[in-house]
């Protein structure tokens, strides 16, 4: 009987997993007893990173494009319950119930956007997932048929100043003036306003890196109101915690990510983000077979109290580990320590423009065009598999690797 590895997500972390331990398996020449199956809500690896672009186009990687080839099992559908004494995972399928069981599991499944309890937040857009992306696409495209036309049309609301509320407000009138330009319409001065929480815009940047972002807020034009919050949205507007009111037909939630809820499944204390806290092998202190990577997992990543960030550089490396480590645990083979200190922030600030920051106090390294031109290296081919099976499956090893060198 083969043993069974069992990964949940086919995202950045679990895409990798799923390859690296086909490949330590054949390493140790154990390919022929050991079934991976992977488990996801879709057929595809979504590059998240890349669902605040103008166009959606070429952001999903097809899983059995490596999967069928590599012998990978997929299965579309939701893991719904993880039951880890017995080892058994229940799937929601478009066939009915699955029941699954592993021998050793790999919890990939990622994160969400933060939930947020106010009263018509079923009228805010996101670009957490693809189809999210893909209705704020569409919902632009209906405005344009009508010419942007009706109270509040020309104006974006981006609620928080994260990494990803910075791309979407720098990005967002670019996309809707495309949007145009496809129809055959003139361009519109479009509003865009950025609501932050807290008093300052970037505060998790150094003075250098906040400078600049707040220099290019200024530069294009894009209104901020710091220290208050959405209160309410109707689909003409929203409410801000001090009364205010914004018309807008297009308000855009980006107030951050929490881990998938299937962390709750398993014992043991979790981070403020809900996920996992694991050790230098990626294991939950309280299971001999559980390995969780990627958003769901925290790890320290030096001796000065950093540890994993939600991010793809972290995940994709996680997933590399993860494999890599479930496979050798599954065979009594040494576990492979994860190492990872170095750190680099890329951020699109649109037309023309980005910034990258190195270190764990994210200071400026490149700005403007050149730093454009390397957010785009990172996230249109570093963080994409190679075309190629077998080359993809060649970088699936566990290498330290320096981003920050490769970026530059
Ligand atoms: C708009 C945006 C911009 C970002 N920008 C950057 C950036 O510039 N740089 C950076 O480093 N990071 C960025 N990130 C973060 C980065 O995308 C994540 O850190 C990364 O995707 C995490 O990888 P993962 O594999 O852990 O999870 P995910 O990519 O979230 O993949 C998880 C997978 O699991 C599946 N899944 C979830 N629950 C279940 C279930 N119950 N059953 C089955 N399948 C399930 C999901 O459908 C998904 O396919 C950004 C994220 C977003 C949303």
């Amino acid at each position: 009987m083969k043993k069974q590895l069992l990964i949940i997500g086919g995202g950045f972390a679990g895409f990798w997993s799923a390859l690296s331990a086909i490949r330590q398996s054949r390493e140790l020449k154990k390919e022929n007893e050991l079934e991976v199956t992977l488990v996801n809500m879709d057929e595809y690896m979504t590059i998240r990173p890349r669902l605040y672009e103008v166009s959606l186009e070429g952001l999903r990687v097809e899983l059995n494009k490596y999967f069928k080839p590599l012998g990978i099992n997929l299965i579309i559908g939701k893991a719904e319950i993880i039951d880890p004494e017995q080892k058994k995972v229940t799937v929601a399928t478009e066939s009915g119930s699955r029941l699954l069981s592993y021998d050793y599991l790999i919890l990939s499944s990622g994160s969400v956007l933060k939930a947020i309890n106010i009263p018509g937040i079923e009228n805010t857009f996101n670009v957490d997932t693809f189809y999210g992306a893909q209705k704020l696409e569409d919902h632009l495209i209906q405005l344009a048929n009508k010419k942007f036309e009706g109270d509040g049309a020309t104006t974006f609301v981006v609620a928080g100043s994260g990494l990803t509320g910075l791309e979407v407000a720098t990005v967002i009138k670019e996309k809707a003036n495309k949007i145009l330009a496809d129809l055959g319409q003139d361009a519109i001065e479009f509003e865009v306003v950025l609501i932050e929480k807290s008093e300052k815009i970037g505060s998790y940047y150094a003075p250098d890196a906040q400078d600049y972002v707040l220099e290019t807020l200024k530069a294009k034009n894009i209104s901020v109101a710091n220290g208050v919050y959405l209160a309410a949205v109707e689909n003409n507007g929203a409410t801000l915690s001090d009364g205010r009111f914004i018309p807008s037909q297009t308000v855009i939630s980006t107030v951050g990510l929490v881990a998938s809820s299937l962390c709750n499944f398993f014992k043991g204390e979790k981070d403020k983000l809900g996920r996992l806290h694991v050790n230098e092998y990626l294991k939950l202190e309280e299971y001999q077979n559980v390995i969780a990577a990627g958003d769901v997992a925290n790890i320290p990543v030096d001796d000065k109290g950093n540890s994993s960030l939600m991010a793809c550089q972290f995940s994709m490396f996680l997933g590399k580990w993860a494999g890599h480590n479930a496979v050798n645990d599954l065979f009594s083979q040494p576990l492979k320590p994860y190492r990872y200190t170095d750190y680099v922030t890329c951020l699109d600030l649109g037309q023309q423009d980005g910034m990258l920051t190195s270190g764990w106090d994210r200071k400026l390294v490149a700005s403007g065009m050149e730093g454009k031109t390397i957010k785009m290296e990172v996230t249109t081919k570093l963080i994409y598999p190679a075309d190629d099976v077998k080359a993809a499956l060649e970088e699936s090893y566990p290498e330290v690797p320096n981003v920050s060198e490769k970026a530059v």
